[in-house]
């Protein structure tokens, strides 16, 4: 059996913020603006901190100016809504992400909702949902793990996906929807998959494309894949990994991937598939929303 072709998210990744700095730099000599970024903290959530500090060392990187809000977590949400409220005021900042989860005692949709749409670069927004979901991904903000899935796949089976059966397996607004929204968009047949799908197996196995979005570690086993079919495991689970040592743990995606490398024609690995590329369309997101704020024309389209 032939082995899949592993789908290098770092390198591509790495592709992605070289050319968004080289047009932040463009933009910033032409307009002297430079690309602002708003990341919002609310709380100590260890996995939180470390994506924070990711994405505002990333936006500095890319040469953007880049804001990064820590708030305890006993906030109110008037002072957070307060907050959103200066950011969405403020013309040094373009993009505004709000870490989640936010501590109980806030509602989330209450703060999403607020965020002016066009400084919504997580593309969560009811208007950002309804424009994707309108078949305007051209004047939405588009949720980045989905937006760096598409360009994965754009890289590996060229920029036609028109005619393709994708199944997208998992129905989140955050993943599994907007990814839909997106291979229909691109003229694949698209099947949404969840928990209560009759026969998963069977309906993976008509996939030309599968993306899994799942979260349960390798649930998608390899001979479900058709020979052929490229995989995007978006999927990110710690399992416990003995072998390493007494309490250790490891990172695997949503598909047996020592599995799936013997039927699959690509296949993204975990770690270094979708998650690095999930921060560059967060820049990407925010380099499009400074654009459109100054009024400047649209640029070359990543995915
Ligand atoms: P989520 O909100 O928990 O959604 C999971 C989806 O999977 C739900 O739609 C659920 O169906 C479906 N599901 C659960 N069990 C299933 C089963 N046995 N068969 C078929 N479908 C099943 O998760 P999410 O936020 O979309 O995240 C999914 C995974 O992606 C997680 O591992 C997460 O860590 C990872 N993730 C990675 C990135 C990245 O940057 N790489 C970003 C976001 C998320 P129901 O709707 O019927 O319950």
């Amino acid at each position: 059996m032939s082995q899949a072709r592993i789908i290098d998210g770092k390198a591509i990744a790495a592709s992605v913020r070289d050319e968004i700095s080289s047009r932040s730099a463009a933009l910033f000599e032409a307009s002297g603006v430079r690309p602002g970024l708003a990341v919002v903290l609310v709380g100590e959530d260890p996995a939180s901190q470390v994506y924070v500090r990711n994405k505002d060392a990333t936006a500095a990187a890319c040469g953007f100016h880049s804001v990064k809000h820590t708030l305890d977590a006993d906030t109110s949400e008037a002072d957070l809504l307060d907050l959103i409220g200066q950011l969405n005021e403020d013309a040094a900042i373009h993009g505004i992400l709000v870490q989640l989860p936010l501590p109980g005692h806030i509602d989330e949709s209450k703060v999403l909702r607020l965020i002016k749409p066009e400084k919504d670069v997580d593309g969560f927004h009811p208007v950002n949902v309804g424009l994707l979901t309108a078949g305007e991904r051209d004047t939405a903000l588009v949720p980045c793990t989905p937006a760096g899935s598409l360009v994965l796949l754009k890289r590996t089976l060229g920029d036609t996906l028109s005619g393709m059966n994708a199944v997208v397996i998992g129905r989140s607004n955050i993943v599994g929807k907007p990814m839909a929204s997106l291979l229909l968009q691109e003229s694949c047949t698209v099947t949404i998959a969840h928990s209560r799908t009759k026969d998963l197996p069977s309906v993976v196995r008509a996939a030309d494309i599968v993306v899994a979005a799942v979260g349960r570690p390798e649930m998608v086993r390899g001979d479900w894949i058709k020979p052929g079919a490229t995989v995007i495991d978006v999927g990110i689970n710690r399992i416990p990994a003995p072998e390493r040592g007494e309490g250790k743990n490891r990172l695997v995606g949503d598909v047996a991937f020592d599995e799936a490398v013997g039927h699959a024609g690509a296949i993204t690995p975990v770690p270094g598939g979708v998650g690095p590329m999930t921060i560059a369309m967060l820049m990407a997101n925010t380099l499009t929303a400074a654009r459109r704020q100054l009024g400047l024309a649209e640029e070359a389209a990543l995915f």
